[in-house]
């Protein structure tokens, strides 16, 4: 029972919706959570989430997981762990989710926006050190951002839609410069750099197991580390900084952020389907790329040389002028033949919350931004739903 049993088409007529990333619960995700109430360990505590903690950490090659209540909560918590303070800096991607920079100033730290380099969306290593090259200065130990003064602490590199950021030469930009490396890897479970699982610390990472992740337990994310103190102070911080197990002494401020085990119960019938999940958004990776190589006006994704994507979500590149439509065109056009796709994420240094914040000449997250367009991913996509999309996209262009 190695492949995914492909579920009949619900309709005749051909034109029921195609979801652009739908969950695909499996498995023993019924008989696990069954057994989780029976044992009626529900909340947080009991073996379950230590279950799940175990399984993902052996995946990812780390010493320690921390499960928490959903990706976001992981990021809050791995940057107060890692030091950030109130009024410190943090490099970010201008373009990613907004839910890591959000992160950031849940910590009261502030961002500072760093472009995507034009290959694979990623952040741009070479712009990370532009910046901390020319636009920071190291003063009594610290180092600082010459124009806003702020202490810079970390860097948060985000694997973008499932495939890896340039680690190594990350990595040594940080450790030169004393930061420490956050990574979210919340959409990129399954992915490797030079052989290695992203989210292999490094020093600390963080994954989300929301609905259209990879897998997903509803809601839930973990923070991996190889530091046992930085797992402990993860544990402490998200079970409400609880420093006595009998009374209630609290030394700091911490939060509510546990997973539950109900989650944990159906996060482990979902690891047990990551390689297959992963072999079949591969699958339908390469059937896009086949399928639409030859369109004059797309741009496919591929991937690096030293990268192995997860293939989380496929996402194209419109060129406007030689496709004949652009991205937003099609997006119309494709709602019309219930298909879903959708742009990619607006450049956050242009979002209102975050206007004022510094971005370290960003131009080509912009690009990026206005000629994507994310195709229907979902594990579950049949063949069929997929020739609807490829039909659409080939039926729209000019050659
Ligand atoms: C999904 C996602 C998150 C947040 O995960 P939640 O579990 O939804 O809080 C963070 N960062 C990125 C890049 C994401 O795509």
């Amino acid at each position: 029972m190695n492949r995914i049993p492909r579920r009949p088409p619900r309709t005749r007529d051909g034109d029921a919706p195609v979801p652009l990333s739908v969950p695909e619960i499996r498995g023993n995700a019924w008989r696990y959570l069954r057994r989780c109430l029976d044992s009626n360990w529900v909340s947080s505590a009991g073996p379950w989430v230590e279950r799940f903690e175990t399984a993902l950490a052996a995946r990812v090659g780390a010493r320690h997981a921390v499960a928490t209540v959903n990706g976001t909560a992981a990021l809050h918590t791995a940057l107060l762990v890692a030091g950030v303070r109130p009024g410190d800096e943090v490099l970010v991607p201008a373009l990613t989710f907004i839910a890591p920079v959000n992160a950031v100033r849940y910590a009261g730290a502030w961002p500072v926006f760093i472009d995507a380099e034009p290959d694979h969306g990623q952040m741009d290593v070479d712009g990370a050190r532009d910046f901390l090259a020319r636009r920071c200065r190291r003063r009594r130990g610290v180092l600082r951002n010459r124009d806003t003064g702020r202490p810079v602490r970390a860097i948060l590199p985000v694997h973008l839609l499932g495939h890896p950021c340039d680690m190594d030469p990350l990595m040594s930009l940080a450790i030169r410069h004393g930061l420490t490396v956050v990574e979210d890897a919340t959409e990129s479970l399954g992915a490797e750099y030079r052989g290695r699982p992203v989210g292999r610390p490094g020093h600390l990472a963080c994954f989300s197991f929301n609905g259209n992740k990879i897998i997903t337990t509803g809601g839930g994310g973990m923070i991996v580390t190889d530091r046992a103190d930085w797992d402990e102070k993860a544990r402490y911080l998200t079970t409400q900084a609880k420093d006595d197990p009998v009374e209630f002494i609290h030394r700091e401020i911490g939060f509510n952020y546990r997973l539950t085990s109900l989650q944990a119960a159906l996060g482990l019938s979902q690891m047990e389907w990551l390689d297959r999940f992963l072999r079949r958004k591969r699958t339908l990776a390469l059937r896009y790329a086949g399928a639409l190589r030859n369109i004059s006006g797309l741009l496919l994704p591929g991937e690096a040389p030293w990268a192995r994507s997860s293939w989380w979500l496929y996402v194209v590149g419109i060129d406007g002028e030689r496709y004949g439509e652009t991205s937003r065109d099609v997006i119309r056009r494709l709602e019309k033949a219930n298909i879903e796709a959708r742009p990619l994420w607006h450049p956050i240094h242009s979002l209102p919350p975050y206007r004022r914040c510094q971005a370290h000449r960003v131009e080509v997250a912009d690009r990026l931004y206005r000629r994507s367009l994310a195709l229907p991913s979902s594990v579950g996509l049949t063949r069929r739903q997929q020739d609807r999309v490829i039909r659409a996209l080939t039926a729209g262009c000019r050659t």
